[in-house]
């Protein structure tokens, strides 16, 4: 699956720059208590992305050294199960293996959250071990047209189900979410996804990732990419409750 000027370019890499850091979250790896790494830029324009500042002005944020964060958790190896590495996209820096492999080096397990689109990097990461839970958003049911909608450009669905097949294949615990935002996905969209992820985990052979979960999240109106969508209303906590209910009934 991979091109060898690929491996070439994620093992010769140097660091990513880290643009934020949190010590301890409860709520970036379900069930684990987890510092949470920052990384910049992405290749996706989400109108709802609430990070756009790390997305398209990373260079207004300061840069965290990678020793220093190490350093400070160190003491913490007792309470801290692992860091996870969100973004911005990790997957689109050439340096992120070597991230990976020294949070690794250093005692910490890892999870990464992605966008998916880079599914070869993501193949590399999982065949050399380097993380330990991933996390991937799905922007939507899976044609080109709803996927630019809510991307905010143009991705091929293709290069996200390869990303869906590889994670439901893998030997790594993984799990999808949605971001409900009422003008980019109808309540029906969230529930064909759902059934387009399952019919991706049948079509699958033989794979352990039993477990197959899509967390639908509320859209956040403070501070989207698109000032236009500070006028939509999330919804309720009974829709958005709903919605949950259904999608765990399609998935089983
Ligand atoms: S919400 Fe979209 S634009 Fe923002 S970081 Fe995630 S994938 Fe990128």
């Amino acid at each position: 699956m991979l091109t060898s000027p690929l491996i070439r370019e994620l093992v010769d890499a140097k660091l990513p720059p880290i643009k934020g850091f949190i010590e301890t979250s409860l709520l970036d790896w379900t069930g684990h208590i987890c510092a949470v790494l920052f990384l910049p830029y992405c290749n996706l324009r989400c109108p709802y992305c609430h990070k756009h500042q790390l997305v398209l002005k990373p260079d207004t944020l300061e840069t965290v050294s990678l020793e220093a964060i190490l350093q400070r958790l160190q003491p913490l190896k007792d309470s801290v199960d692992g860091i996870c590495i969100t973004g911005g996209e990790p997957t689109i820096h050439r340096g992120l293996p070597a991230l990976l492999k020294t949070i690794h080096e250093a005692g910490f397990k890892t999870k990464l959250d992605t966008n998916g689109t880079q599914p070869e990097t993501l193949h590399y990461l999982i065949s050399e071990k380097l993380v330990d839970c991933v996390a991937m958003d799905v922007k939507g049911p899976l044609n080109d047209a709803t996927y630019a909608r809510c991307a905010g450009v143009f991705v091929p669905v293709s290069i996200i189900k390869k990303s869906i097949e590889l994670l439901m294949a893998a030997n790594v615990p993984s799990m999808f979410r949605c971001t409900a935002t009422p003008t980019l996905l109808a309540e029906s969209d969230v529930y064909l996804l759902a059934e387009e992820l399952k019919d991706l985990r049948i079509e699958g052979i033989d794979s352990p990732n039993a477990a197959l979960s899509l967390t639908v999240q509320n859209f956040n109106p403070a501070d989207p990419m698109e000032p236009d969508l500070k006028n939509i209303k999330p919804l309720t906590k009974e829709a958005l409750s709903r919605m949950q209910d259904e999608v765990n009934r399609i998935l089983g």
